[in-house]
């Protein structure tokens, strides 16, 4: 696919780009390498100032970025005006705290004095998914820019208008030119960057695909990497939850950006006992959101990013059901219908053969299982390759302790649903990647942890 603005509610390309050729990309290059030297000696202070007007550009015109995100990827409106301003959270937060994940840590050893410092490394190179196309680059940029290093963004291919936003917010908030900059080039462009020298380091969120591609060839070079890939979290439901909390929180987790978010709730795992009166529901709850418009205030649930996720998603409960899941609501394509919809639907009973039970479902669809107990549960819940979040609930602190100390994943929550925060750190283990976001952990990721010993 080439570079370009397709509206997802319509199919209609609005704006295409052609990929930058290598000898803009050297100039590119060129430019974030002399600008490190520069601006890896501006002081904490300044670069917050830089962050904290960011983070008011991104809130005084959180409409304006809010309509860009849901124009080029679909997702609703009120969504997408609350991500622009969780960008400026984030921005906010590394503001303030910069200064302290990264001062010298005095360690007493045998020498007269010992203690870390923690440098930048120079530029970083990320490569981002169009599910959240400000947060998933602010959430790295923030941290990156206040610790001296300076970025290079290869977006995803169907978000070229935020990645040029984005370019512009930071340079328009006083971030010297050459500390962000977006490339527009294609996902094969992307190894010969890493390839290059001035290049230090690269960070990747999206697909297992693209983030072994990136590390094998970051790997030849003994570049660091850092990897947020996919996930199909458990949501667990256990005797003693409160019912309706679950259910009401299970349609957020599950359909928050029409359902294309890495930490989505994917796999609802409920316990026989209250497993009949969660699935109906859940079932009521699906029935009442509106799926539409994305530009309008009171649309739920919008058009899948691209015709292929769609394609993907449909062939997916198709497979599913044919092995012999049955459906609960929804499960069949609007027809007749312009832009790439796909309704809210439940799958149930899902055979141990099928894509429910083993693929990442990245659309509006819950898979429901049923279990005896939380050992089946737990069981489950660990039974597939990823491992980026859990959400379990119960009110037997017995259970939440089992479940904190026996899932295996990057984050567990209990009596709510996953999501991202500034100020926990953030990403999985097992095939959902390595490293850590946000946090103190995620400032810690490209820095050269130094040890300094004096005698
Ligand atoms: P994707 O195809 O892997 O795309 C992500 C980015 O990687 C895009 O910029 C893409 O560019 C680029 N890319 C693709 N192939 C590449 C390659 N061989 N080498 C270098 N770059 C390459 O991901 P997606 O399917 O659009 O996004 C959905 C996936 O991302 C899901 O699995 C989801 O769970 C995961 N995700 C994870 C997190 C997390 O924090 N863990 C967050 C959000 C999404 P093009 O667009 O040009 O192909």
């Amino acid at each position: 696919m080439g570079i370009a603005t397709v509206n997802p509610a319509t199919g209609e390309t609005l704006k295409t780009f052609e990929p930058l050729t290598p000898s803009e990309i050297e100039a590119k290059l060129a430019l974030a390498d002399a600008t490190f030297k520069q601006y890896r000696k501006t002081s904490m202070v300044q670069r917050s100032q830089w962050l904290k007007q960011a983070a008011d550009i991104l809130d005084k015109d959180s409409q304006k970025w809010g309509e860009l995100m849901t124009l080029e990827m679909g997702k609703p409106i009120k969504g997408a005006i609350a991500e622009a301003k969780k960008c400026a959270l984030v921005c906010r937060y590394y503001a303030e705290n910069a200064p302290e994940f990264l001062k010298d840590t005095p360690v007493s050893t045998d020498a007269s004095r010992s203690f870390i410092r923690y440098q930048p490394l120079g530029i970083i190179l990320a490569v981002m998914p169009w599910n959240f196309p400000f947060w998933q680059v602010f959430r790295f940029a923030a941290p990156a820019l206040m610790a001296g290093n300076v970025g290079i963004l290869k977006h995803a291919s169907n978000v070229p208008q935020c990645a040029l936003a984005i370019e512009t917010i930071l340079k328009s908030a006083g971030f010297p030119e050459g500390a962000f900059q977006t490339l527009l080039i294609t996902a094969n462009q992307v190894e010969a960057v890493i390839n290059d020298d001035r290049v230090k380091a690269a960070t990747l969120t999206g697909s297992e695909y693209a983030g072994a591609s990136l590390a094998s060839a970051a790997g030849k070079h003994i570049k660091k990497t850092v990897l947020e890939l996919g996930g199909s979290d458990p949501f667990i439901v256990l005797e003693s939850a409160d019912l309706e909390a679950a259910a009401t929180t299970a349609v957020t987790a599950r359909m928050l950006n029409n359902g294309q978010s890495c930490i989505a709730a994917k796999r609802f795992i409920l316990v026989d006992a209250i497993a009949d009166r969660f699935e109906q529901l859940l079932a009521e709850k699906f029935q009442t959101l509106k799926v539409g418009d994305p530009q309008s205030e009171d649309t739920d649930i919008g058009p899948l990013a691209t015709a292929s996720i769609r394609q993907e998603i449909e062939q997916q409960v198709q497979e599913t059901v044919t092995k012999g899941a049955k459906i609960v609501i929804g499960g069949q394509s609007y027809r007749d219908r312009p832009g790439n919809f796909y309704p809210p639907t439940i799958l149930k009973d899902i055979p141990m053969d099928s894509p429910g039970y083993s693929d990442e479902f990245f659309g509006p669809v819950a898979l429901l299982f049923r279990v005896k107990d939380i050992d089946e549960a737990i069981e489950l819940a660990n039974s597939t390759i990823f491992g980026l979040g859990a959400s379990g609930w119960t009110h037997d602190a017995t259970e939440q302790e089992r479940l904190i100390e026996e899932i295996e994943s990057g984050c567990v929550f209990i009596n709510g649903m996953v999501k991202s925060d500034p100020r926990l750190p953030f990403g999985g283990i097992k095939r959902s990647g390595y490293g850590r976001e946000l946090s103190s952990q995620g400032i810690q990721e490209f820095v050269n942890v130094k040890t300094v010993w004096i005698k």
